[in-house]
């Protein structure tokens, strides 16, 4: 039994009220809370063993350094990668998509092409475009039908000889979506081509293998799943990692520095020039040791069954619409009630302590192919209840009427 009761107690933020109500957080998909052992880690960092990393002889430095590379062996057994080294600590996905996109600049010739997925974040757009404009490449689009699923017979079409990279995210931020990575990563290697899957939204919900999956480039956020902004990783396969390029010049990712030449530091230095988010990575590796206590698979039935009674009983109100109904999806609910900006339901919903997200979701592709500005998007957690999900109900009841 999934006792949220002694779960929610972890996290002090559940308990504090937004305008005189108890606090309903539904936005997890842009950000999750983070829970006490979390936030012990960080208190302690500071507290106790604050120093910089890898270079200093002293015993702070020493203790800082062999707790960030702990961390970095957490998150490589959590995503299962063969080496440590093969885990890049990044500011998160988004600078992890940045540090792949930029690497490849270097590899990419005029006329290759690049395929991304209807469902991106701009994230998983946007770099690519610039990658395109700097090579010469093409960008590619798989596209989707009205589920919010994508069309994979329109992908093996777009799949040639020319495809050199396959960039899609394992979940949608904006319809919850779960796309058949296995499938799109076994394909795009038939033909030579590379991957890279963005786990920003996967990482709450799924405890991803990477080696199972044989995928080239994994990414993700750490506050995504109940870790500290700011601090993410990019997994990458060592022979990939190897033929890419630093994205950042600086300290810490040089072998030997002089004004006639530079030679660059192993895996993963070459990647983490400067002075890193040292607490961060740190906290990240407990973020992870608290959600591997519950255990993914405990977490993934539970959220379903909150999506599955949210989904109920907010389609029972009149003139709401929910936009992705894809079969495989995780908890995401994103809505519009007719007539209604969802804007407007969203601020009436603040106004009643519950937090949800309004807009494009960084998604507005998606929103172009709904044809609507936007929707309002209802994310839940582990530390979510049915209670939660009944007075999100009444709150768009609510606006509904005031709103008519
Ligand atoms: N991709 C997806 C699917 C996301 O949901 C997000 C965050 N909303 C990102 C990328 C970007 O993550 P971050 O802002 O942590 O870099």
């Amino acid at each position: 039994m999934f006792d949220t009761d002694k779960i929610r107690k972890d996290f002090p933020i559940l308990s504090r009220e937004v305008n005189g109500k108890p606090l309903v957080y539904f936005d997890n998909a842009a950000t999750s809370q983070t829970p006490k052992q979390v936030i012990d880690v960080i208190v302690d960092y500071y507290s106790n063993f604050n120093a910089n990393i890898h270079r200093g002889v002293h015993t702070l430095s020493q203790e800082a350094t062999d707790k960030y590379e702990a961390a970095r062996h957490t998150i490589q057994k959590h995503f299962n990668a063969k080496h440590a080294h093969e885990i890049i600590y990044t500011a998160g996905t988004t600078n992890s998509i940045n540090l792949v996109a930029n690497g490849f600049a270097s590899l990419l010739e005029k006329g290759d092409e690049i395929i991304v997925s209807a469902l991106e974040h701009h994230s998983n757009i946007v770099p690519w475009q610039m990658l395109c404009e700097k090579t010469g490449a093409v960008l590619k689009v798989i596209p989707m039908n009205q589920n919010g699923e994508l069309l994979m017979e329109e992908y093996d079409k777009l799949l040639n000889e020319n495809t050199k990279l396959v960039f899609v995210n394992h979940i949608s931020n904006a319809l919850g979506t779960i796309n058949p990575i296995k499938e799109i990563i076994d394909k795009a290697h038939k033909h030579g081509a590379a991957v890279l899957i963005d786990g920003a939204q996967s990482c709450p919900h799924i405890k991803p293998d990477v080696q199972a999956l044989d995928v080239d480039f994994y990414v993700a956020s750490a506050h995504k799943m109940c870790g500290p902004t700011g601090v993410g990783m990019l997994y990458g396969k060592e022979e990939w990692l190897n033929k890419l390029p630093p994205y950042q010049g600086g300290g810490e990712m040089i072998a030997e520095v002089s004004f006639e030449k530079t030679t660059y530091a192993g895996l993963p230095h070459k990647f983490e020039a400067g002075t890193p988010n040292i607490c961060g990575g740190i906290a990240f590796g407990a973020a992870i040791d608290y959600m591997n206590t519950i255990g993914f698979e405990t977490i993934a039935n539970y959220e379903h069954e909150l999506l599955e009674y949210a989904t109920k009983k907010l389609l029972e109100i009149e003139g709401l619409k929910i936009y992705g109904t894809a079969k495989n999806k995780t908890s995401v609910v994103s809505f519009n009630l007719e007539g209604i900006h969802p804007y407007d339901v969203g601020t009436i919903l603040d106004k009643m302590g519950i937090a949800v997200r309004t807009g494009h979701h960084c998604a507005q592709p998606i929103m172009d192919y709904f044809k609507i500005p936007g929707t309002i998007r209802a994310s839940f957690a582990f530390y979510n209840t049915k209670q939660e999900i009944d007075a999100l109900v009444e709150g768009v009841k609510k606006a509904q009427r005031m709103l008519s």
